[in-house]
């Protein structure tokens, strides 16, 4: 996708349209150096000549005779689109200006994409495609996409998508997961090096994408899809089998989900429940605040679905980096330690007790409970359980039916809440620990920058203290502690989690199979001295390298980082 979020096609002529074809190329040509040139005397006029030249530099480029040959012998020899010859082309002027080693003269491949996005908004006109009307498989290959932009990805045709920023923290990279298709977020800059109709791998356990691979990784990648397509097949008998370690531990595997139709993912794998429902992604997907209605209808065909198993709805968990298109404040410097989750809700308390009403209406339906996100304080959670009370009095005074013992639950996602936890744990009827933001909190890195990818790590002991804290805490006073941060849904972690003691895991429903293998093929005892050594240990790489051998050790499949 090009820098606006449109598609760059790779379409080849036929024979017999080759003249039509570089006309077609020669009029965009001059469409595009007209508006260079009424450009240029604007500027100009308006700020002087100096300006003005930056334009006559494009229209000079534009009009060389070189680039007008090369795009031709394109469409003549090879039969490209001139669509196609052009990204192909001006990609590869830019790349060379790129790697320039003066910073001025590097600068001027935005100059030329300029150049490439002016001439394809002429070729393409108004036929321009965005990625919503796809007809064929595809990778996507952007800058950027939002958790939204991703959440309408057509997964019948969208094959894996790279973004060249976010983390493996972002909800762009949760929600890929979602969609049960690879990707690679944060890769830095790449796009220049592609076009339309490249082939590449992406390898989104390895993190890795492969540009115009040789023959060689081409069979080494179809060799190892094959591989992972006999591990799933191997895995699927778990399905109706308990996650029970081999000395008889009952493990609890709930699946996360995002959106209403992946409750079906769930039930496919077997899940013991939806041990986290983040219901934001209704508002991400809607123009407008969705109604009481539309959250009544997602959330009773997630609780009917799972037929009596626990359905955890979180309450809207908005700000930082899922923002709706309903209004909202945009001006945070730092939205992440800004008006983001619960401090939303507790401002926008309208728009909180729709949901709270929604919420409470399908408890009447099956096994549901109500869990508040990002909760820092005490107050903040007796703030966010007496708009619920305040909720239930009005129900009730309707009489909605609703069921009044509904479990309320808080996400353990800050230091704060942990090195409180002794007090919260009297006021909630269960808690899950969001080890995705307690990990960016704990260690102060954006789980969505790639910058500082290195340091965000679930292995630090750091964050692994404050695991044990909280699981200490809620067995002391025997509330019921899940985790469903992504970390319980990596296999690496299975071990270690059980012999710290957690026995509720929710994970993305992919990942529920491989984690249940887990459980299936250790012991209690071997989980703990596992964890008790790990408690000793002083830095990640140690945690993550011990964790790998002993994982190993088990179990003879794929361990993704
Ligand atoms: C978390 O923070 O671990 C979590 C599960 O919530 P989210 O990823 O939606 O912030
Ligand atoms: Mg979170």
């Amino acid at each position: 996708m090009d820098n606006e979020g449109f598609r760059i096609p790779r379409r080849f002529v036929a024979r017999d349209a080759v003249v039509d074809e570089v006309e077609r190329l020669d009029k965009a040509i001059a469409a595009a150096a007209g508006e260079i040139a009424h450009h240029r005397e604007t500027v100009a006029a308006e700020l002087g000549e100096k300006y003005g030249a930056i334009f006559e530099a494009h229209l000079q480029m534009l009009q060389d005779s070189r680039l007008r040959s090369e795009l031709e012998e394109m469409i003549r020899q090879r039969h490209y689109s001139p669509e196609y010859a052009v990204s192909r082309t001006l990609r590869r002027y830019a790349q060379v200006f790129q790697r320039l080693e003066s910073s001025y003269l590097s600068e001027r491949a935005s100059d030329i994409f300029d150049i490439e996005k002016r001439l394809l908004r002429h070729l393409l006109g108004r036929r321009r495609e965005g990625i919503a009307h796809l007809t064929s498989p595809v990778l996507v290959l952007a800058h950027n996409l939002t958790p939204s932009e991703t959440a309408n990805l057509d997964r019948r045709f969208v094959r894996g998508f790279v973004t060249e920023i976010g983390g493996p923290g972002s909800h762009t990279a949760i929600v890929a997961e979602a969609l049960e298709i690879p990707a690679v977020v944060g890769t830095g800059p790449f796009l220049t090096e592609v076009s339309g109709g490249d082939l590449v791998i992406i390898d989104g356990d390895k993190g890795l994408v492969i540009l115009q691979p040789d023959e060689e990784a081409l069979a080494r990648y179809r060799h190892e899809a094959e591989e992972l397509r006999t591990l799933a097949a191997k895995l699927e008998p778990l399905r109706d089998l308990p996650a029970e370690t081999l000395d008889g531990v009952r493990v609890q595997l709930m699946g996360n989900i995002e959106f209403p139709y992946e409750v079906d993912h769930c039930v496919d794998r077997g899940a013991d429940g939806v041990g986290l429902y983040r219901t934001e992604f209704l508002y991400l997907g809607a123009e407008i605040e969705p109604t009481e209605e539309s959250h009544f209808q997602a959330y009773s065909r997630v609780v009917l679905a799972m037929n009596d198993k626990p359905v955890t709805i979180r309450t809207f968990d908005l700000g930082a980096d899922k923002m709706p298109n309903i209004p909202h404040f945009d001006d945070e410097r730092n939205p992440s330690l800004g008006l983001r989750s619960i401090r939303l809700a507790l401002r926008s308390l309208p728009v909180f007790r729709t949901q709270l009403r929604a919420a409470l209406r399908a408890t009447a339906l099956g096994n549901l409970q109500i869990m508040f996100p990002l909760i820092c304080t005490l107050m903040e959670l007796r703030q966010a359980k007496m708009v619920l009370a305040d909720v239930m009095e009005d129900l009730q005074e309707h009489h909605v039916p609703f069921n009044r013992d509904v479990p309320v639950g808080m996400m353990v996602e800050t230091p704060a809440a942990v090195i409180m936890i002794d007090h919260f744990v009297d006021e909630v009827d269960f808690l899950s620990i969001g080890t995705n933001d307690l990990i960016q909190y704990t260690l102060a890195v954006d789980r969505s920058n790639k910058e500082v990818v290195g340091l965000y790590n679930p292995a630090d002991p750091a964050v692994l203290k404050l695991i044990a804290m909280s699981i200490a805490a809620a067995d002391r006073k025997q509330v019921p502690i899940n985790m469903c941060g992504q970390m319980s849904g990596s296999p690496l972690y299975t071990m270690l989690l059980l012999g710290m003691g957690l026995r509720r895991f929710s994970v993305t429903p992919s990942a529920i199979p491989e984690v249940k293998n887990i459980c299936r093929k250790v012991t209690l005892t071997d989980c703990q001295a596992v964890a008790a050594r790990v408690m000793t240990m002083e830095n990640a790489r140690d945690v993550k390298s011990y964790l790998k051998e002993e994982v190993k050790k088990r179990i003879q499949a794929i361990v993704p980082e």
